[in-house]
């Protein structure tokens, strides 16, 4: 499998998609979001996650791990953000929409795209990764994706040892509850500090605390 870095080219152009919208359709719980998503959609819609939740984010379980995702209407399997067949969170759409037809690939830790075969727009045009992407403070942007993704591949290993043992449960629920209130539940201030900032001080206090 081919991976890509950042400044390198890829045949990723879909031509603003014209009408296409099959990968916002159909996802199930599919589309994670991280602390980073959920800062920019908290930002945009004005509002706590709490009110995500009641509205177009929930929460499923992996390996005992609460983890929020995207929405997807019941009736239509469609996300709760397309109307009209066009995203209407586009500038602020989660990391995976971002990226898409790229997946990611941590190995080693680093973090590195790949070409997903799903979209089927022809002709696609090179693009820089690092623009497709298109969040401004690229590299700290990356160095987020690659802690995220060891965090929660950490607390999974943990969470999942817990759920095997039913002594573990009430410990099993704080872990979860921990994650999400430090990481999700309380607001990222921009006026403070940036997201990323924030995020490296919630990184060392959650590990403290776990
Ligand atoms: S499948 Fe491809 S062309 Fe269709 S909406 Fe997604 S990225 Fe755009
Ligand atoms: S947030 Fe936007 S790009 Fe992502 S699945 Fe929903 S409509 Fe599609």
């Amino acid at each position: 499998m081919k991976l890509y870095g950042q400044n390198d080219m890829v045949r990723v152009g879909c031509h603003d998609c014209m009408g296409c919208s099959q990968c916002c359709r159909g996802m199930g719980d599919t589309v994670l979001l991280d602390a980073y998503d959920v800062y920019r959609l908290t930002g945009r819609l004005g509002c706590g996650f709490e009110t995500l939740l009641e509205s177009c984010v929930e929460l499923h379980v992996e390996e005992g791990l609460l983890l929020p995702n995207l929405r997807m209407e019941e009736d239509s399997g469609c996300c709760v953000f397309l109307k009209e067949g066009r995203c209407v969170i586009h500038e602020d759409r989660p990391g995976l929409c971002r990226a898409f037809p790229l997946g990611r690939s941590y190995e080693d830790g680093k973090l590195g795209y790949f070409l997903l075969e799903d979209c089927p727009r022809e002709n696609k045009t090179k693009v820089k990764v690092e623009k497709w992407i298109g969040i401004p403070q690229a590299e700290a942007y990356q160095d987020f994706l690659v802690s995220w993704h060891y965090l929660v591949k950490d607390i999974k290993a943990c969470t999942a040892r817990l759920c095997a043992e039913d002594s573990s449960q009430e410990r099993l629920k704080e872990c979860s509850l921990l994650f999400l209130r430090i990481f999700f539940l309380r607001g990222y201030h921009e006026e403070e500090q940036d997201f990323f900032t924030q995020y490296s001080a919630r990184l060392k206090e959650f590990r403290r605390l776990l």
